[in-house]
């Protein structure tokens, strides 16, 4: 496997960054998770928009252009041979001494992995999952705003680790309000009624690239879709659940704190969204392509 880092691809064994790095030590940085599929990186320039507003939010100048970004990325797949992958790419706040002053870091420190991804099983995506409601309450956007999809992870982690505790692969992360925010690593969605509901970004969330494709598709197949807070009471009485996200894509939940969701399958508008959305994902307008 080459990894792309600072300029160059190396072998895995070479690609180290140092203990001074601020990534490390502070979680001080940013990246990205991308998806390759039949030859195509998905919403290649979504994924580069989005690094830079993360980068401009955290007053971090990325020492790429996007189209020499976009490029790495390509190129990693490409020199792995790489044609369906998930693609990880890191910018850090690079090399400083042991104070939190970014202004001892003169140089951010980037790489680019591409490699192999599978967060469910198959009878998982045949079944659907059931999920708990973290204890832990998502970053508010006036701290750390979840917009941001920086190194530190520390608050989905900890909701992670909720849910592992109670054998349950995913956690929903609520705002400090009790609205539902997100799970700890992917957008939620109910449908109530025929309608497709997913939360508004600013309640505490990522603006997924996967959450704009699912609103496309809904869109296409005349499924109506709003952005609109709702509670886990809303998430109990729905008719169905799910998740999406680069890593999981899309995934049906039948089940939250225990309780059933709608008939505890995965429900036939979920079923119509997920065929769309991986037809979509085969497609040429999917992405940029990789030569
Ligand atoms: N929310 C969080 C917290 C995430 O980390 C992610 C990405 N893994 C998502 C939502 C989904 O975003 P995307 O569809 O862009 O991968």
């Amino acid at each position: 496997m080459k990894i792309f880092l600072d300029g160059k691809y190396v072998d895995e064994a070479q690609a180290t960054i140092s203990v001074f790095d601020h990534g490390v030590l502070y979680g001080d940085g940013i990246f990205e998770g991308i998806r390759a599929y039949n030859g195509r990186v998905f919403r290649l320039d979504e994924h580069i928009d989005r690094l830079f507003m993360a980068a401009t939010a955290i007053c971090l100048v990325i020492p790429y252009t996007k189209k020499e970004m976009a490029e790495i990325i390509v190129n990693t797949c490409k020199i792995n041979n790489l044609s369906d992958c998930y693609v990880r790419l890191v910018i850090t706040r690079g090399k400083g001494d042991l104070g939190i002053s970014p202004t001892k870091c003169p140089k951010p420190t980037t790489f680019c992995i591409a490699t192999s991804i599978a967060l469910y099983t198959t009878e998982m995506y045949e079944n659907g999952i059931a999920v708990i409601t973290a204890m832990q309450r998502r970053n508010k956007p006036s701290t750390i705003d979840p917009q941001i999809k920086s190194l530190n992870y520390l608050n989905n982690i900890l909701a992670k680790i909720e849910a592992n505790r109670l054998g349950a692969p995913e956690a929903l992360m609520l705002n400090h309000d009790g609205i539902v925010c997100e799970a700890t690593g992917d957008n939620v969605y109910i449908v109530k009624d025929n309608v497709v509901y997913t939360p508004p970004i600013y309640v505490g969330c990522l603006d997924g690239i996967t959450r704009k494709v699912i609103i496309e598709c809904c869109e296409k197949l005349g499924i109506k879709i709003c952005e609109r807070q709702f509670t886990l009471f809303n998430v109990y009485n729905a008719d169905e659940c799910f998740l999406s996200g680069t890593a999981a894509e899309a995934i049906a939940v039948t089940s939250v704190d225990g309780r059933t969701i709608g008939t505890g399958k995965c429900g036939p508008i979920t079923a119509k969204i997920l065929e769309a959305f991986r037809a979509y994902a085969k497609t040429e307008e999917c992405g940029t392509k990789i030569q």
